[in-house]
């Protein structure tokens, strides 16, 4: 399958996560041309701040280089990374550490963005990870809104809300 129809398969996953109230980032990893990790957001689910599409994928690599028994850090470098949003800072750190193949997602991440957006992590690694970005990310974007506007019925409203009035860092005062 080439790009665009992975997109589509992420793109598929960030809507069941838009249906059961998460964020709506869906992810997949391609091995050799094989689907091995197909994941989104899980934060609400899981009571977990760290629980990513990205690091849930992480995880299922890791239980198939298991099951396989293969050396995971062999395999990463082979792999090709979807997500349908630019992966945060977190995640970006996470993929670069990895040293996965490539990072190709959809539309940018304006407030957590690690790619290009809020802060540029590749600057930081000396690392052959390429990025693809702009791939469906119209779409994403959609879904994204979608979230964020509460017309999800299972969106928590106020905490939506409460999470994205603009805060100020108590540790930094500008002069
Ligand atoms: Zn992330």
């Amino acid at each position: 399958m080439d790009t665009m129809t992975w997109m589509d398969v992420a793109l598929q996953k960030a809507n069941d996560s838009l249906k059961v109230g998460e964020v709506p980032v869906g992810c997949l990893f391609v091995y050799n041309n094989k689907l091995i990790a197909l994941g989104n957001n899980t934060v609400n689910e899981t009571r977990n701040a760290t629980r990513h599409a990205e690091i849930n994928c992480i995880d299922q690599v890791l239980e198939f280089c298991k099951v396989n028994n293969l050396d995971y850090k062999k395999v990463f470098p082979d792999i090709d990374v979807i997500v349908t949003v630019e992966p945060c800072i977190m995640c970006t750190s996470a993929l670069y550490q990895l040293q996965v193949r490539n990072i190709t997602y959809g539309c940018a991440n304006d407030r957590f963005g690690g790619c290009t957006t809020v802060l540029e992590i590749p600057k930081i690694y000396n690392s052959e990870t390429k990025i693809i970005s702009g791939v469906k990310g119209d779409i994403a974007m959609i879904l994204l809104k979608e979230f964020y506007k509460g017309t999800n019925p299972n969106a928590p409203e106020s905490k939506v809300k409460k999470e994205h009035k603009p805060k100020k860092c108590p540790n930094i005062e500008s002069i």
